[in-house]
């Protein structure tokens, strides 16, 4: 079996390369690779590469993921994230392949405080979440066996992230404000990419599991939440904190104005995907924690 992965190095690209190694011949590739293309804003060099390697899957982990600065970059946003997955659709039919793909809570308006269902109607405030959106419906609209899992707040544990960041702030300063009226469930890439590899060997069984799909970590917290767990297992495990846990501040969203609005409900309801491929998706404190307990090894 041939899989064809795009944007090998990202996040989620990096732990796919791992997770789906045991599947068959993976062919990875990045934006700069030179043999074939793997630059998303080049549509028909995708295509091409598409044609040329003629994968059993195509797995896409490559997107614009600049929030802010897709705010002003629009039309190179929109190639990657929805005209080019909606080639790889395309090519993905005419080849009889599955197409993964990933997309995101921003596609939501972030209102309410109940778990967002794949059903629920869609309301993106941003441009990235709006090319998301727009890439998932030109999957949709190609009929190709796909799946799309949307996801929230991932991190890993290669290069930087929120986690790390914290870390760094809570030995330099006294006094933290974080953001705690955004809602969501922080999700391992190492998760999303083991996640993946198992409903790649369902789907090869069972072609009528071709869908949408809400994937991320269980349970639910604030950034906020999110900070305080990660500052208070690195004191814990010794590290110089100057913070008190006191001293972590809850502060609302506009504390922080930034040029792309976020959504305060990012909670996604996982039963479809737990139902459809028999998994239990571990709590996000479990990821997180062995994260951490990598960061703090080095
Ligand atoms: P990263 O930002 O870590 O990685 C993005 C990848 O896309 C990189 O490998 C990057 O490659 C590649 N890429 C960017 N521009 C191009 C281009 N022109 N051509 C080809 N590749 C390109 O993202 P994640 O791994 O975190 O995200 C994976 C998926 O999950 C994406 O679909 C994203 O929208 C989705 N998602 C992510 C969330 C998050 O919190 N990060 C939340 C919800 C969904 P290079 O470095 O070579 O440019």
């Amino acid at each position: 079996m041939k899989i064809l992965l795009f944007g090998k190095g990202g996040q989620v690209g990096w732990e796919l390369q791992r997770s789906l190694a045991p599947l068959g011949e993976l062919v990875a590739l990045s934006t700069d690779s030179r043999t074939l293309c793997g630059d998303f804003s080049n549509p028909e060099g995708i295509a091409d590469t598409v044609r040329a390697v003629a994968p059993d899957i195509i797995v896409n982990a490559a997107a614009y993921t600049a929030v802010d600065k897709a705010e002003n970059e629009l039309d190179l946003c929109r190639t990657i994230n929805a005209t080019t997955p909606g080639v790889l659709a395309q090519e993905a039919k005419r080849n009889g392949s599955w197409l993964i793909h990933y997309s995101t809570d921003y596609v939501f308006d972030g209102s309410g405080d109940k778990p967002w269902l794949e059903s629920d109607p869609t309301g993106p405030l941003s441009a990235y979440g709006k090319t998301k959106l727009e890439g998932e419906e030109a999957i949709l609209g190609t009929g190709c066996k796909h799946l799309i899992f949307r996801t929230s707040w991932v991190y890993a544990a290669r290069g930087g992230n929120f986690a790390k960041t914290m870390l760094r702030l809570a030995q330099e300063r006294d006094c933290l404000s974080v953001i705690d009226d955004q809602i969501g469930a922080p999700t391992g890439a190492d998760l999303l990419a083991d996640v993946t590899a198992h409903s790649i060997r369902s789907a090869l069984q069972r072609s009528d599991v071709s869908g949408l799909y809400h994937l991320v970590a269980g349970g639910e917290t604030s950034w906020h939440g999110y900070a305080s767990f990660v500052i208070d297992f690195a004191r814990q495990a010794g590290l110089d904190i100057k913070v008190a846990p006191d001293a972590i501040q809850r502060v609302p969203t506009s504390a922080f104005p930034l040029p792309a609005t976020r959504p305060k409900n990012s909670r996604l309801n996982t039963r479809k995907l737990q139902n459809a491929f028999g998994l239990d998706l571990p709590h996000w404190q479990s990821g997180v924690t062995r994260m951490l307990t990598e960061i703090l090894e080095k």
